[in-house]
């Protein structure tokens, strides 16, 4: 049976191995948080509306895309909201971004690049050898006009920072790189900037620092362009081919040693690894990184590695729920 894991799996161990193993193994499908993260849903958000414009082909359906992706959120994201901030602060600052890209950055794409409008949301499996494979979804594929090469993206990321450092780093991402096979040049990205938080407010030049009294189309509608402009940003990355087969090669023999740390030979049951082997295969960080002041970042398993939250009492106080993988054939990793 074949093992698979996606580039989430990558990206999660690339920052900590011990999270990797925490998220996406522990009990045979990992744990993540029972709340839902205010920033991933925003994301989530802007992709969807995005996605339906790109799909739709034209603008004229712009505010059915708009309409569709803020009731797909609101059925999602329940009223309580994100502590000071509520839903409804959060869908305004999504349908601005989705309007705010559309008048930025979508004629960019629509002069030179051709999108691949039956491939948006692609799934692909990736053979690394025999047995293993690399899961990738693409959110979206152009090729370029004038040379005809074609592109994964536009991959869009939603952003509270927009300063070359922070463009920067994503040159070698391993989010970028699990997009990459023999098929496309590089990968475009899209930076949405979607403003800082403040006393409970987020603020973005977008709106004005404050929360629009007026429909955010309305709202845009009186901004200058260049303050609509000014808040979106692209960015080409390349990789050789002699980069991504390496690349590919790494994950490859990481998986090998995974796959032999957690697949049961047991009538299909997981069994969960040995304290040793996991220190070994999945050593926890224990550093700085695990709460970073740069880009406020802090690992939603604080309380279990520098706390006394153990993994099982967590779930029963509902701290962390069991995760249903995103990929329904990732269930197989554990049958053999
Ligand atoms: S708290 Fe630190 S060591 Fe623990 S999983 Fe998170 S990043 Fe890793």
């Amino acid at each position: 049976m074949t093992w698979r894991f996606s580039r989430s799996h990558v990206e999660s161990g690339t920052f900590c191995r011990y999270q990797e193993y925490l998220t996406y193994y522990w009990g045979g499908t990992g744990v993540v948080p029972t709340l839902l993260n205010m920033d991933m849903e925003l994301g989530t958000l802007v992709h969807d509306g995005l996605a339906r414009v790109l799909k739709s082909r034209t603008l004229d359906a712009l505010d059915d895309c708009v309409a569709g992706a803020l009731g797909a959120y609101r059925t999602k994201v329940p009223q309580i909201g994100f502590g000071a901030y509520s839903p409804q602060d959060q869908m305004d600052l999504g349908e601005a971004l989705i309007r705010g890209w559309c008048y930025a950055r979508l004629p960019y794409y629509r002069e030179n690049y051709d999108i691949h409008v039956e491939e948006i949301e692609r799934e692909r499996d990736i053979p690394l050898g025999d047995d293993i494979e690399l899961m990738v979804r693409t959110d979206v594929r152009v090729t370029r006009k004038s040379d005809g090469d074609v592109f994964a993206g536009p991959e869009f990321k939603t952003t509270g920072y927009l300063n070359q450092d922070y463009l920067d780093q994503w040159q070698y991402a391993a989010q970028v790189a699990a997009e990459l096979t023999d098929e496309e040049s590089g990968v475009l990205l899209e930076f949405l900037y979607k403003g800082k938080r403040q006393e409970g407010r987020i603020l973005s030049p977008l709106i004005k620092g404050k929360l629009p009294t007026v429909s955010v189309r309305e709202h845009l509608a009186g901004l200058k362009p260049e303050v609509i402009l000014g808040q979106f940003s692209g960015k080409e990355v390349y990789r050789s081919p002699a980069q991504v087969r390496r690349w590919l090669n790494v994950q490859k023999t990481r998986q090998e040693i995974v796959m032999s740390v957690l697949r049961t030979r047991n009538d299909g049951v997981f069994s969960a690894p040995s304290q040793d082997e996991i220190d070994e295969v999945f050593p926890p960080r224990l550093d700085s990184q695990c709460k970073s002041d740069k880009y406020h970042k802090e690992c939603m398993f604080l309380r279990h590695c520098w706390g006394a939250t153990s993994i099982e009492s967590g779930l029963e106080y509902g701290i962390w729920k069991r995760r249903v993988p995103h990929h329904p054939v990732e269930a197989e990793n554990f049958i053999v």
